[in-house]
């Protein structure tokens, strides 16, 4: 598994296990070169999935393009990765038994917001705020473009003052 940091094919698993549910194996991986750390899943895949987008376009459903939209929404939200992973089952699992083997963009974004509006408010309003703007031509590569946007200009302010109280 590549790293995301800085490309090194080296990373070590240091923690494998099941999730919650028992649907995934959560991995904790570690980068021997730039010590980045980072968590991956594996989980069965059901079928095949085709995402019919508004231009009439056909792509097959990516899983883990439709994750990185969400994971950027949720940037410097403090959610479980476990929590978002358990969210995006659900929604794979709804569209999955759906008995369709073609879903719409527009489905699939209505989707991320519910799942979104229950798991982090801020990141809903993140992710539906680009959703709207992107109207007809909602794609996810063009979301995660505008939120990464949002995300640089975020870390360019001052860090959130530590939670106050405790004993
Ligand atoms: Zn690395």
């Amino acid at each position: 598994m590549r790293c995301p940091y800085c490309g090194s094919l080296e990373t070590q698993v240091k923690d494998s296990r099941p999730t919650e549910d028992a649907s995934s194996i959560r991995r904790r991986r570690v980068c021997p070169d730039c010590g980045g750390r980072f968590t991956t899943f594996e989980r069965v895949q059901l079928r095949e999935l085709m995402v019919l987008k508004k231009s009439g376009r056909r792509v097959p459903f990516d899983r883990e393009k439709l994750m990185r939209s969400i994971e950027i929404a949720l940037r410097k939200r403090s959610v479980d990765p476990e929590r978002v992973e358990r969210m995006v089952n659900g929604l794979v699992r709804q569209l999955e038994s759906q008995g369709e083997p073609e879903v719409t963009s527009d489905r699939i974004g209505e989707l991320v917001m519910e799942g979104l509006r229950l798991l982090d408010g801020v990141a809903y309003v993140r992710f539906a705020s680009v959703y709207r703007n992107f109207g007809e031509a909602l794609d996810f590569r063009a979301i995660v473009n505008e939120l990464a946007g949002e995300a640089a200009e975020a870390e360019k302010q001052p860090p959130e003052a530590p939670a106050s109280g405790g004993a």
